[in-house]
């Protein structure tokens, strides 16, 4: 372990901490910058910022490796590989804002001797312009994109077993470096020019995206016609070339990733005059798809006004505490401007909700949630909800109506209790 490299991580969010985290478990020495002095501060004091399962118990095991800085200088002083990690959101345009990338570009010293990997998501054409900048200022830095592919709730397993590594670059020793880095792990290599790796990743993204807004389709179809898009989806998923993965429906897809990457992607299109109808579609079903659950709400209780409407989980998924683009901000939004009261649960991000949702009554569990109110609504599936004593809830709740947005509920369970269960997709009710 001791000739691993060591490696500098600029941006400890999400992608940098598990990236930093996971090279400090393969025996990298790693340096994560961060601007954020609060956050690195944490991080010194042993404090994890995210919810992330098995990351603090990594960070524990890796303290000796791992270094945490708010200065660029000595983590490139240990370091020749300065991996970016900065967050890429989306401008009111629907382009990504690059300024964090480009406020990192513009930090990076004169060297001939470093690299930046950019795991950061990037339009493509990215790598290109940052090399231009890189040259306009003599710098000498190589550039290396290795877009990341790791999801919220289990990101540092999947950084430990990727499906693959895409690494692009000019073929230079920057990128066979990185391809070293990964070595240990094992997993496929796909080694390829800049633009196709940033491409790789917009593409994933956006395709799985589709699948999504796909199957949540399908499920509106099948709730106009009696099929149950659970057994649909089990009946495609078991065709190798469809794959039974991203074929749930729920309420629609949120997050830091899906949303804006399809987005950008649509743009980055457009930008080079080219209209990419696809995407259009997924996006636009994927905001009625959380208008769904509205129109269901309005006709089972009779309109809203007045109504109290519990929502359970509040994350975009389950086992993160990430609330960026989360379905229920829009579900609490829409709510509150039809209104209703709105009662919320999240088992890890309440501290992340307050900070975005006002005007709701947060609580301490399901069945306080659930107290007076005349619905309830899955919008996260925590596996807490599957467990809910249904016939507690109802003695509890006003009303009787469950939305599953998720399809996480025992519907026998539901119904038992004497409540009306409605999921998504789940066909016409017994005659
Ligand atoms: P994040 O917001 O959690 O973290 C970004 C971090 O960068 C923050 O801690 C911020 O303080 C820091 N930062 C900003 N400017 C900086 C600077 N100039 N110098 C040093 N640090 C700086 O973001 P994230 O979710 O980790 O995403 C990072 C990138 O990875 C994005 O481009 C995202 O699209 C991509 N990505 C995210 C995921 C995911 O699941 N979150 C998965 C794959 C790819």
């Amino acid at each position: 372990m001791a000739d691993r490299e060591p490696i500098a991580v600029i941006g400890t969010g999400y992608v940098g901490l598990v990236t930093g985290v996971g090279f400090a478990q393969l025996g990298n020495d790693v340096w994560c910058v961060d601007i954020d002095a609060d956050k690195i501060a944490r991080l010194e004091r042993g404090e994890v910022p995210i919810h992330e399962p098995g990351l603090s118990e990594a960070i524990v095991a890796n303290r000796d490796r791992l270094h945490f800085t708010t200065e660029l200088a000595p983590a490139l002083e240990h370091a020749r590989l300065a991996f970016v990690a900065v967050g890429t959101p989306p401008t009111y345009s629907g382009d990504a804002d690059l300024s964090a990338v480009n406020a990192v570009v513009e930090a990076m010293p004169a060297s001939d001797n470093h690299a930046l990997v950019m795991k950061s998501t990037v339009p493509v054409g990215t790598g290109a312009a940052v090399k231009r900048t890189f040259a306009e200022q003599g710098k000498g830095f190589s550039y290396v994109s290795c877009p990341e592919f790791l999801k919220e709730g289990t990101a540092l397993a999947d950084f430990m077993s990727p499906d693959r590594v895409v690494v692009g670059d000019d073929g230079n020793w920057a990128g066979d470096a990185v391809v070293d880095l990964y070595e240990p792990l094992g997993a496929p290599l796909v080694r390829t020019d800049i633009a196709s790796a940033e491409m790789v990743k917009l593409a994933s993204n956006a395709f799985l995206a589709t699948k999504i807004s796909f199957i949540n389709e399908i499920a509106n179809v099948c709730e106009e016609t009696g099929a149950d898009v659970v057994e649909v989806a089990k009946g495609m998923g078991f065709d190798q070339r469809i794959g039974s993965a991203f074929l749930r429906p729920g309420i629609g897809f949120g997050g830091s990733c899906f949303p804006k990457d399809v987005t950008a992607l649509k743009q980055l299109a457009g930008n080079s005059g080219y209209h990419f109808q696809l995407l259009n579609a997924v996006i636009e079903v994927n905001e009625l798809q959380k208008r769904r659950v509205i129109g269901k709400l309005e006709q089972g209780l009779g309109g809203l006004v007045g109504k109290r409407v519990a929502l359970l989980g509040l994350a975009f998924k389950p086992d993160t505490d990430d609330m960026r683009e989360a379905s229920s901000l829009v579900l609490a939004g829409r709510l509150k401007a039809a209104g209703a009261e709105v009662v919320v649960y999240d088992p890890v991000a309440m501290d992340e909700a307050r900070k975005l949702i006002v005007d709701a009554k947060f609580t301490d569990s399901a069945i306080e949630a659930v107290d007076g109110v005349d619905a309830a609504v899955i919008v996260t599936e925590w596996p807490e909800f599957a467990e809910i004593d249904w016939v507690v809830a109802a003695s509890a709740m006003r009303g009787n109506l469950v939305i599953d947005g998720r399809n996480h509920l025992d519907r026998d369970a539901v119904e038992s209790a004497g409540l009306v269960y409605e999921g998504v997709g789940r066909g016409a009710p017994a005659e």
